[in-house]
């Protein structure tokens, strides 16, 4: 079997594999989405998210599609007019453009992926913010948020694809969370959980925007009866809800990754042919690497773990041939950071 380091896709927990079999045998992949089995599945999932993630009892969860869905919910459902994108790498951006395609008026405020954001106060319908900008392996910390909250009177929707189910967040923080599957949770693509505040689905409401398949109230209705608006991802759901049954709750996953992290970023920094792409240790995000390095040495560093049966992340966006990417996601063992710390030495 390969190792791969991808942020994602990543590489699934290995219990997944039986899960699957689970799912095939116990007939839920056929069941219609309005009936019992379906509805409980639901339920038993949102029981556990709050359970293992600590969401809090007055947000509201649905599953959607992917990340990229949850851009446009928000800009059709929740913006009235305008947003503030605030981002430092391609997510970010990617996200700022979804949302001016659909009519949104946005402010962008680009900032250096060197140093923390720090906004001015503003009034706008929706502050924007990547938490964990997988492109180059920055975060927003919980304390950053904390003044961010205290500076918008507006909703702040939090993109945390590649964190969510890896670090623990203080959920009050933010009105909109969301996260597609195939990154920190360890799971096949295909599905997203979406994450809102009362102050969200009271926006969504004033809004009441219902012109789209996915329109955020049309979404909450369904989803506070364990309904879906369509025909969801059933196996999906089944293999989130099996993990989430496997993962203890956030809090000790997190004092695990950032341990973790605190050894990678201790390890990369020590190889002399490797410099780690953001200096300052309060923005390097927890979950995702980003390591920078000579481009040859990164694509002979790459071959090299690749014929060992090793996957090691691309750099993205501006950053595709002067980095490489480690993802540090709870679905990886201890032993397959053995497997690359090993590797990394032996290629010096
Ligand atoms: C991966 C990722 C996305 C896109 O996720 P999809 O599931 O492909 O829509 C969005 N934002 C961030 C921060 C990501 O890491």
């Amino acid at each position: 079997m390969t190792i791969s380091f991808y942020p994602g896709p990543s590489q699934v927990y290995p219990q997944v594999r039986t899960f699957l079999t689970d799912a095939y045998d116990s007939g839920i992949l056929s069941v219609n989405h309005r009936s019992a089995p379906a509805m409980e599945l639901v339920e038993a999932t949102f029981g556990l998210l709050r359970e293992k993630l600590l969401v809090p009892a007055d947000y509201h969860i649905a599953f959607v599609s992917s990340a990229t869905e949850c851009w446009e919910i928000i800009a059709q459902s929740l913006v009235r007019k305008s947003a503030v994108h605030a981002y430092n790498g391609a997510f970010g951006q990617k996200w700022a453009e979804y949302a001016r395609k659909l009519g949104v008026e946005v402010t962008e405020v680009p900032f250096s992926p060197e140093g923390e954001l720090a906004l001015q106060e503003l009034a706008t319908d929706v502050l924007c913010i990547t938490q964990n900008e997988t492109s180059n392996g920055t975060q927003v910390s919980m304390p950053v948020l904390r003044q961010l909250r205290e500076q918008v009177p507006g909703l702040i929707a939090v993109d945390a694809t590649s964190s969510m189910a890896g670090i623990a967040f203080d959920w009050s923080l933010g009105d909109i969370w969301y996260a597609s599957v195939q990154k920190c949770f360890g799971l096949p693509a295909g599905m997203a959980v979406l994450i809102c505040s009362p102050a969200a689905i009271a926006r969504a409401q004033e809004l009441n925007e219902r012109n789209h398949y996915n329109s955020l109230v049309f979404i909450d209705e369904n989803f506070r009866k364990f309904q879906t608006p369509y025909t969801p991802n059933v196996l999906g759901m089944y293999l989130l809800k099996r993990v989430l049954e496997t993962v203890p709750v956030i809090t000790e996953t997190d004092t695990k990754i950032r341990l973790r992290a605190r050894e990678l970023y201790h390890f990369f920094g020590q190889q002399p042919d490797w410099q780690l792409l953001t200096p300052s240790a309060a923005v390097r995000s927890d979950t995702v690497l980003t390591i920078a390095g000579d481009t040859n040495r990164i694509r002979d560093w790459k071959q090299f773990a690749a014929e060992r049966g090793v996957l090691v992340g691309n750099g993205y966006g501006n950053w595709k041939e002067s980095t490489f990417r480690i993802a540090n996601f709870p679905a990886l063992q201890d032993t397959d950071f053995t497997e690359l710390y090993r590797l990394i030495t032996a290629f010096a």
